[in-house]
């Protein structure tokens, strides 16, 4: 309803009605249909645009709540990168974030990375994801796939499909070393030299990997931070930008290269599976985030027009570039919620038969800041 439809007149009866309806207009929520209740799982109004808002690009609120407007595509091919699990409609990011991927497919394959496999990023409008990501939310985050890029062009059930592969030794929270290589440590030094990248996330491993192998220059190991999973992918994340005064900007990293005791705690306490305890207490589910938890323009994010889908990916920059056509079906939120996790079945990371003995220095009690 628009806001000149508030204005007509109205017989006196109905000026309450009228005063209410205007002042959602005003708040750019009253064209909402009920479809998009306030109450509703963001999830579901979020998983199910297919497309940007065409706004001015924006980062909204903070990784794990909120969302955007004005994204961008990342092109499904580039001269040295290729987009994975498609179905899932999540290769969206702003500019920031879209340029610095396709920056460092070409920096990483001067430094024998043949290419990037890119997972999830975001959703075109961002905002909560339909399976898997508490952050993601707000076009800043992307998950990098741990597999070097095959020489050949994918096609789009290969990039359903394909697996990717674990950097650890099974049953182990240690790298193997017939996996890992100097091109994986290239890679993660390439990315964290941007200065927009603020962390990236591996696992505690990958981590002890860098910490015990990195010659040279080691300050950028201080952007690279230990958290559970990560060793099938790694999670880039770079800072609100400019002209997004609505972006929440998260603590900046602290504690040196963090090769010390805060990366014990995760082999002594973090990855260590707990005991399970005697007192059956029933764990209660994190209540999902409803559209009104999250700030208050994401509603117009929802509500704006999508960009057109000719023009909404940033465009490849070596012009003479070009791959083979893939057909995309349409999107579909139960096909994106189908779509198969990038592990393989029965490979995650398992738990190794115990921890290894404390350091030196103490470990923490409580979770090292991330
Ligand atoms: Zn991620």
């Amino acid at each position: 309803m628009s806001v000149r439809a508030c204005l007509s007149p109205l017989a006196s009866s109905l000026s309450r009605l009228l005063t209410a309806c205007c002042a959602l207009a005003m708040l750019g929520t009253a064209s909402l249909p009920p479809a998009l209740s306030a109450e509703r799982p963001a999830k579901q109004l979020f998983g199910a645009a297919a497309l940007p808002a065409d706004m001015k690009p924006q980062s909204i609120g903070f990784y794990s709540r909120g969302c955007m407007a004005g994204a961008v595509g990342m092109p499904v091919d580039g001269p040295n990168w290729q987009t994975m699990r498609l179905s899932r409609n999540r290769r969206w990011g702003q500019p920031e974030l879209v340029r610095i991927l396709q920056d460092l497919s070409v920096k990483a394959a001067r430094d024998g990375w043949s290419g990037l496999m890119v997972g999830d990023m975001s959703q075109p409008r961002g905002g909560p994801m339909l399976t898997g990501h508490a952050s993601h939310q707000i076009g800043l985050d992307a998950d990098i796939w741990f597999t070097p890029m095959p020489p050949e062009r994918l096609t789009y059930e290969q990039r359903e499909n394909l697996s990717a592969i674990s950097m650890l030794k099974p049953k182990s929270f240690y790298v193997d070393d017939k996996r890992w290589t100097k091109a994986h440590e290239n890679l993660l030094r390439d990315a964290a030299s941007y200065k927009e990248v603020e962390r990236i996330l591996v696992h505690p491993g990958i981590k002890k990997k860098l910490c015990d192998t990195v010659k040279g220059d080691r300050a950028w190991l201080a952007k690279i931070r230990p958290n559970w999973g990560h060793n099938y992918h790694f999670h880039l994340r770079i800072a609100c930008q400019d002209g997004s005064p609505g972006c929440k900007k998260q603590n900046p990293v602290t504690g040196g290269q963090g090769c010390d005791a805060s990366l014990d705690w995760w082999f002594n306490v973090g990855l260590v599976p707990k005991k399970p305890s005697k007192r059956k207490k029933p764990v209660k589910p994190k209540p999902e985030l409803r559209l009104s938890d999250l700030p208050s323009a994401c509603a117009a994010v929802l509500d704006a027009p999508a960009k057109p889908a000719d023009e909404a990916d940033l465009k490849v920059r070596d012009a003479s570039f070009s791959a083979p056509a893939i057909a995309i079906p349409a999107y579909d939120p139960a096909m994106a919620r189908r779509s198969k996790p990038i592990e393989a079945r029965g490979a995650t990371a398992a738990t190794p038969a115990s921890a290894p003995p404390p350091g030196a220095i103490p470990t923490p009690t409580r979770r090292p800041r991330d």
